[in-house]
């Protein structure tokens, strides 16, 4: 049996399943990743211009790159790696899908049990008073001003150098802990401390796969490696009677 086909035989048999999503699943939409050449916005590294150190210094700046990326996200949409989690949430009793993506394809395309952990590029929040809202309007001003106070917007994603709310990782943990299964697809865990979730659901007794299209630095720590796109991989894992090629 190939591996493809023992990871469709543990999906299948497992009641609870947890998945962490990194930029990779949406890269088949067309929104480029951080750490590919394509990712990169007038030649400067996204990961220091979402930081907060970044926007600290230059709000504009860094606003003007958040534009850009609304803007981006706002043409595209969800794909087949998308929508077949949809169908896998579906499938179970008890499923969990923690994503680092900001672009919200996973809840357009229809996923229910969320966690975006780093939050979501349609959403602000003012850093004056603190007020959270949504927000889809693409010609924003080059420094939007909050709605409630006129204090300086921000996107309400977190950036690099920022820690993550503690309600959402608690409900991140409780997941990890009590899966069988964990799916890691396109991250290439290099940002703490989602890195580690697999480590967490490993500990607590969970089967890990990954899937990415190269090795990563814990691909060494899982059951399963599955080298190809999400958008090939997830639809062949979930779909019933594909005919599989390999
Ligand atoms: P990353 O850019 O560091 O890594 C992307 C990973 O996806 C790589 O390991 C790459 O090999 C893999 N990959 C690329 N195309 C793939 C495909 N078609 N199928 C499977 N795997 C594929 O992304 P990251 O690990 O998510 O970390 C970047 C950080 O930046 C995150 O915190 C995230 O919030 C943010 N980010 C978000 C978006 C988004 O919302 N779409 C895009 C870029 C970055
Ligand atoms: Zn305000």
């Amino acid at each position: 049996m190939g591996d493809m086909e023992k990871v469709r035989d543990l999906i299948e048999e497992a009641d609870a399943v947890c998945v962490l999503t990194g930029a990779g699943i949406s890269a088949e939409s067309g929104i480029p990743t951080f750490r590919g050449k394509d990712g990169l916005w007038r030649k400067k590294d996204p990961t220091r211009l979402a930081s907060i150190d970044a926007f600290m210094a230059n709000p504009e700046e860094v606003w003007e790159f958040y534009h850009w990326r609304r803007r981006l996200i706002s043409k595209v949409t969800y794909n087949r790696g998308h929508s077949a989690l949809v169908e896998l949430e579906r499938k179970k009793q008890d499923f969990t899908l923690i994503t680092q993506n900001v672009d919200g394809l996973h809840s357009e395309a229809g996923s229910r049990n969320l966690i975006e952990i780093h939050g979501n590029i349609w959403w602000v929040r003012c850093i004056e008073c603190g007020e959270r809202y949504e927000e889809r309007d693409l010609e924003l001003p080059p420094l939007p001003r909050c709605g409630h106070c006129g204090g300086l917007l921000r996107p309400d994603v977190v950036f690099f150098g920022e820690s993550l709310n503690r309600e959402l990782l608690d409900r991140c943990y409780q997941a990890l802990t009590s899966c069988e299964v964990m799916l890691v697809i396109g991250t290439s865990s290099n940002v703490q401390p989602a890195a580690s979730f697999s480590l967490v659901a490993k500990e607590a007794g969970a089967s890990l796969v990954e899937i990415n299209l190269e090795p990563t630095p814990y691909s060494r720590y899982m059951d399963y490696n599955l080298f190809g796109k999400a958008g090939d991989i997830l639809p062949m894992l979930v779909a019933e009677n594909i005919k599989e090629d390999n």
